[in-house]
């Protein structure tokens, strides 16, 4: 009886050796945006820190704005290389399903250097312009574009990001070249576009609806199927139904950890992202800027990765017949 007892305490105490601390007393989380602060990618973090946190009081969540490369590469590197302990996270958009599409020599590999912790939000692209474009409407800028072909300049946040997929569908499919300008994230390409440096820009509704909304931007159309609800976007209309057969680009984000965080840890915080998705001051802060929350079965770690896989196969030959790589 007694040899009994001893073991099974000796088990309590060996399981508890491996139940990793979480958080670490008195250590902050740092959640990496790979973007420049204030633009779509680090919206959506900087909106999670707020709600993730109320599961761990006493925490507190920074904010890393580790910007810089193709699709945000020099932040995602930071990120899988960072100490495994669940207090070094990731917000990363669609280019984690796009990264082995377009860098020839990845410092990491999207499916085994990272665990998945759910996925965030899906978040339609609007094609905006600077304010004293003399084109209203979709079918005046076809005209305007048309008149001032090897003139027009389109930002974006770098080859590989949300804003280089989207302008590069749009360029093809209006059939018109345009000189790429690219920032380390869409918010300083919004201060030129806003400045009138730049001409165009394809970005999430994260970032443009505000803009719109005060008419500091000229809008010309959805990137998604379907026309949205919000106040700010509810009367513009979808590129598609501007002439744009087929021409869909919808940008998604996920929480992320290094690979190696304790099973424990990944679950203890793929729990606090469920509750942060249902967070009413979350979701009401999302949703008014045309951000859809997740709320199917891609709030799984397994099915978080399933989908990564799943953009990166659907993505690999649009990006390759662009021939759009780099190093
Ligand atoms: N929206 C950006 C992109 O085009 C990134 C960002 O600044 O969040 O990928």
């Amino acid at each position: 009886m007694k040899k009994l007892f001893t073991l099974s305490l000796m088990a309590l105490v060996a399981s508890q050796a491996f139940a990793a601390e979480f958080p670490i007393k008195d250590k902050p989380v740092t959640i990496i945006v790979p973007f420049a602060a204030g633009g779509p990618t680090d919206r959506v973090a900087r909106d999670l820190q707020q709600a993730l946190g109320k599961s761990f009081p006493g925490t507190s969540f920074v904010i890393d704005n580790a910007a810089g490369g193709p699709g945000g590469l020099i932040g995602a590197t930071k990120a899988a290389r960072a100490t495994p302990d669940g207090h070094t996270l990731m917000v990363h958009h669609i280019a984690m399903g796009v990264f082995p599409s377009f860098v020839k020599n990845m410092p990491f590999k999207i499916d085994s250097d990272f665990e998945y912790l759910g996925m965030i939000n899906e978040v339609p692209m609007t094609l905006i312009g600077r304010a004293n474009l003399p084109a209203k409407n979709f079918a005046e800028l076809k005209t305007w574009m048309a008149a001032n072909k090897g003139k027009i300049n389109l930002g974006n946040a770098g080859s590989g990001s949300a804003s280089h997929l989207c302008g590069m569908m749009f360029q093809a499919a209006v059939n018109i070249d345009m000189t790429t300008i690219p920032y380390k994230g869409t918010a300083p390409a919004m201060n030129d576009l806003l400045g009138g440096q730049i001409d165009l820009m394809c970005d999430q509704t994260t970032n443009t609806s505000a803009q719109i909304e005060a008419g500091k931007v000229k809008a010309y159309g959805l990137t998604t199927t379907k026309r949205l609800t919000t106040p700010a976007l509810k009367n513009m209309p979808t590129l598609q139904e501007d002439g744009l057969k087929g021409f869909e680009v919808n940008i998604w984000h996920g929480l992320y950890a290094p690979k190696g965080t304790p099973a424990d840890v990944v679950t203890k915080i793929n729990a606090a992202l469920k509750t942060a998705l249902k967070d009413a001051d979350f979701v009401k802060k999302q949703e008014a800027l045309g951000a859809v929350i997740i709320t199917d079965k891609r709030v799984e770690s397994a099915e978080h990765k399933k989908f990564v896989a799943a953009e990166n196969a659907r993505w690999t030959p649009i990006i390759k017949a662009a021939g759009t790589f780099t190093d």
